[in-house]
């Protein structure tokens, strides 16, 4: 008889602990769209930040309450009141209640050495702290969730200490209490063991009421994602964490992998997010990564660039066969992409499966040959910085290359571009981008000169060239650039860096992508943008031999 999966709600802490990351900060209009982003995704709980702390916490939690999130509940993040003061007496606790937030999560000691070597507090008035707060917040209408800090390692030295804290909140009226990993520092069998214990407290305390059990851990011995996993499979039911993992020291759980892996690794057993939400996890993922201006980590479980990219020849002719020998699930699963990537360490299967994935794949004369010498080529541009995973277009243009069937439309005889700036007066600037370009074009040799403005060197060159061969080839009327992507190769060998470009564009069509490399990104750009015209060009030019047939 199959069981009814349990439900796990996901708890995110991006905009608190997240906020923690060393180099992370999030404008005020940030926190704001993280928050509709999450609740767009899902995510039942989202912590919006400390208004105790600060007016940009204060002011997120003022604007969100004008535009309630459809479906996830927002929290505000506070502590217990202060030693010796009265609830009502205490100006943070004020801010807490008062910020509008459905929820409150209260964090207060759940070590006895915390407690009292730490806060400096007695261990009677750390829990009238706990009890008093989560009491007063209660009174005032607040759903309060508990947030146990530093619970493992003082259910670790003075377990009866620890737990007594959980019955307290419980008592007074706490709907969730979250055990923390605060430092990271517990193993999984450590928390598995606390979380039965606390499972079996908390519910003798509230024997008329489910009080639900929470985690938070910390990434410090690499384990956050594990003892999440844990956790819930100790009976813990709402899991905390940061998108991408993001936090302070080594992060937090990254809330995403933790999803994916209750989704699909428990055979069922679990319910998270809802259906099909986790097809969108990887385009979140990077959305965060943008946004708090973190690098993204290629090798991330499930999301990361590398993910599903395949290289050795041999593992590469594997997925062509199956996917399932080298991929735990499918990529589309979670939203990322698998990529086969060519290099002097692979073999021809790979180059099979660009083939295939470019739609090549029937083409006839492609024997095993002039396989052989894509490979050759591919290799060789690959040592120089060039990459074809993300390029389709320069990719075709290199396979007719190769096979001897490509003919160039125009050749360069020498471009160049300038900005102009100008001092109007002293409070107005002008800047011009002005690009000049020379060309041989067509089979009668015609010599072409044509000089373009734009905004910046590129958008002036990709006018001049346009200017150029638009008299000849109209068809590039249709073709406009889409996306321009400029990567730093070798960024430590500093001014003489490598630079590539990739460029898509877009006709009535189609999009493709091409790619360009050279020390000097404005000519990177050129070999990119030239290619992305010839593409069009030997498009339109097969298009009308076909028709003549
Ligand atoms: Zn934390």
């Amino acid at each position: 008889m199959a069981t009814t999966p349990v439900r796990i709600k996901l708890y995110d802490t991006t905009l608190r602990d997240g906020a923690q990351a060393e180099g992370v900060s999030f404008s005020l209009n940030d926190k704001l769209s993280v928050a509709y982003r999450l609740d767009d995704f899902g995510i039942d709980f989202i912590e919006g930040g400390y208004p105790a702390s600060n007016e940009k916490d204060e002011a997120f939690f003022e604007r969100v309450a004008e535009k309630s999130p459809k479906s996830a509940i927002v929290c505000a993040f506070g502590m217990t009141r202060r030693k010796g003061v009265k609830p009502t007496d205490d100006a943070g606790l004020a801010k807490l209640v008062g910020c509008g937030a459905p929820i409150v999560t209260i964090v207060g000691k759940s070590s006895a050495f915390q407690a009292t070597d730490v806060l400096c507090v007695s261990l009677e008035e750390n829990l009238a702290m706990i009890d008093e707060t989560i009491q007063y917040a209660v009174s005032l209408g607040k759903r309060v969730f508990y947030d146990a800090e530093h619970f493992f390692d003082g259910w670790k030295s003075d377990p009866e200490y620890a737990l007594e804290t959980l019955r307290v909140a419980v008592r007074a009226g706490a709907e969730v209490v979250v055990l923390c990993d605060t430092n990271g520092g517990s193993m999984p069998d450590e928390v598995s063991n606390g979380v039965t214990a606390a499972l079996q407290a908390v519910r003798a305390a509230s024997p008329d009421r489910t009080v639900e059990i929470g985690i938070h851990t910390h990434n410090d011995c690499g384990l956050a994602v594990a003892n999440s996993l844990v956790a819930v499979d100790s009976g813990a039911t709402l899991v905390q964490g940061t998108i991408n993992g993001i936090g302070e020291r080594c992060g937090n759980a990254d809330l995403l992998v933790v999803a994916a892996n209750l989704a699909f690794k428990k055979n069922g057993r679990y319910e998270v997010l809802s259906t099909g939400a986790l097809e969108r996890a990887t385009a979140l993922s990077r959305f965060m990564y943008e946004l708090a201006n973190v690098n993204p980590t290629p090798g991330q479980p499930y999301f990361g660039a590398s993910a599903f990219a395949h290289k050795g020849g041999m593992h590469v002719s594997g997925i062509n066969r199956n996917s399932n020998s080298y991929e735990h699930v499918p990529p589309e699963s979670v939203g990322n992409e698998r990529r086969v990537l060519v290099s002097e360490l692979s073999g021809k299967a790979n180059i099979v499966a660009f083939l295939k994935k470019y739609n090549l794949q029937d083409d006839k004369t492609l024997n095993q040959e002039t396989i052989a010498k894509i490979l050759d080529k591919v290799t060789c541009e690959e040592s120089q910085g060039y990459q074809y995973e993300a390029a389709d277009g320069s990719f075709k243009l290199l396979v007719s290359k190769v096979k001897g069937e490509f003919t160039p439309s125009f050749s360069r005889l020498n471009f160049q571009t300038s900005v102009v700036v100008t001092d109007v007066n002293e409070t107005l600037t002008t800047k011009a981008t002005v690009a000049t370009v020379k060309l041989r074009v067509g089979s009668q040799g015609e010599i072409l000169h044509e000089v373009a403005e734009g905004d910046g060197p590129v958008d002036a060159l990709n006018n001049a060239l346009r200017k150029a061969l638009e008299t000849i080839y109209p068809e590039l009327r249709d073709v406009k650039l889409v996306d321009y992507k400029v990567r730093v190769l070798n960024s430590d060998a500093g001014t003489a860096a490598t630079t590539r470009v990739i460029i898509e564009s877009k006709d009535g069509e189609e999009r493709w992508s091409t790619v360009g490399v050279s020390e000097n990104v404005v000519e990177a750009s050129w070999i990119a943008l030239c290619d992305s015209i010839e593409y069009k060009l030997a498009k339109s030019y097969n298009a009308k031999e076909k028709n003549a047939h």
